[in-house]
């Protein structure tokens, strides 16, 4: 697998670079902008090439811009799908000048209309942000927590939405701690062998390009987003082993999404390497 970070790219793309770098990472993931705001910023396409040169020079990649936490493809309020799809195809610009893969976005929430009139609005609304989309970005749908109306905690939903729309750049990304609290058990090799297939039945592996991972203290099925270091939360070192030697995740990239400052970062990602490089099993 390849793996990195969340990385801060506040402090400039070089720095980001350099940290990713000495924390051995081989992709990472970013904001292109503020995740809290739906203003959109003009894009500086020298900066983004300079940052995508950087990175091959360093052997990261593919990379993956998260989009904003504002975004919401559910709503009833079509102003607020106007705004996410402005975010949203931004950012898809963004990718396609800054050889950024993938463009990871979670859903939204239907709010409190039926599920299968939201299911329309978000189908409608990636549609179009899929119109025209650059062939060598995809467009990737995070699994949600699941918490009350949210769009997308099951494979089922997922699934949906890939064979509604039938684009090729449709992806989907699998995070471990959403995943877990939508109530999938995948802290054994048999819970993680049940959940691949289920994610196999549903959506297809091959649209799965990326994973969050992320541990979790959240009680099994919970529906809360709250991440935890790896190895250390009720997903624990096992799953982990699980989900990485699983062929469904071979190839792909993970990214981590774990709390804290740099000496967390650190035991974190010592963690994952650990773990795909089948080092015995250490109490957490
Ligand atoms: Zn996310
Ligand atoms: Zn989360």
């Amino acid at each position: 697998m390849r793996i990195g970070f969340h990385v801060r790219v506040g402090g400039g793309y070089d720095a980001a670079v350099a940290y990713a770098t000495k924390h051995g990472c081989t992709s990472l993931q970013f904001f292109s902008g503020n995740p809290k705001t739906y203003r959109v910023g003009a894009i500086d396409t020298p900066a983004l090439q300079k940052f995508a040169a950087a990175r091959t020079a360093a052997g990261i990649g593919p990379v993956a811009i998260h989009t904003s936490y504002l975004i919401n493809l559910a709503s009833e309020d079509p102003k607020t799908v106007f705004n996410s799809l402005r975010l949203l195809k931004n950012d898809l610009a963004v990718a396609a000048v800054g050889d950024v893969a993938y463009v990871n976005t979670h859903l939204g929430s239907y709010g409190t209309r039926e599920r299968s009139a939201g299911f329309a609005t978000v189908v409608a609304a990636l549609e179009e942000a899929l119109d025209g989309v650059a062939p060598q970005v995809s467009l990737v749908m995070e699994n949600s927590a699941g918490a009350g109306q949210l769009c997308g905690g099951t494979m089922e939903e997922l699934g949906a939405c890939v064979r509604t729309i039938g684009h090729p750049n449709l992806r989907v990304c699998i995070d471990t701690a959403h995943s877990w609290a939508a109530g999938y058990a995948i802290d054994t090799p048999d819970g993680v062998a049940r959940f691949f297939d289920l994610i196999d039945r549903e959506i297809g592996l091959e649209r799965v390009v990326m994973f969050h991972f992320n541990d979790t203290q959240i009680a099994l099925g919970g529906h809360r987003d709250r991440h935890w270091h790896i190895g250390e939360g009720l997903i624990g070192i096992a799953g982990f082993r699980a989900i990485v030697e699983h062929p469904g995740a071979r190839g792909k990239v993970a990214i981590l999404e774990t709390p804290g400052e740099e000496d967390d970062d650190a035991r974190n990602i010592a963690a994952l390497r650990g773990v795909l490089d089948g080092a015995p099993v250490a109490a957490a």
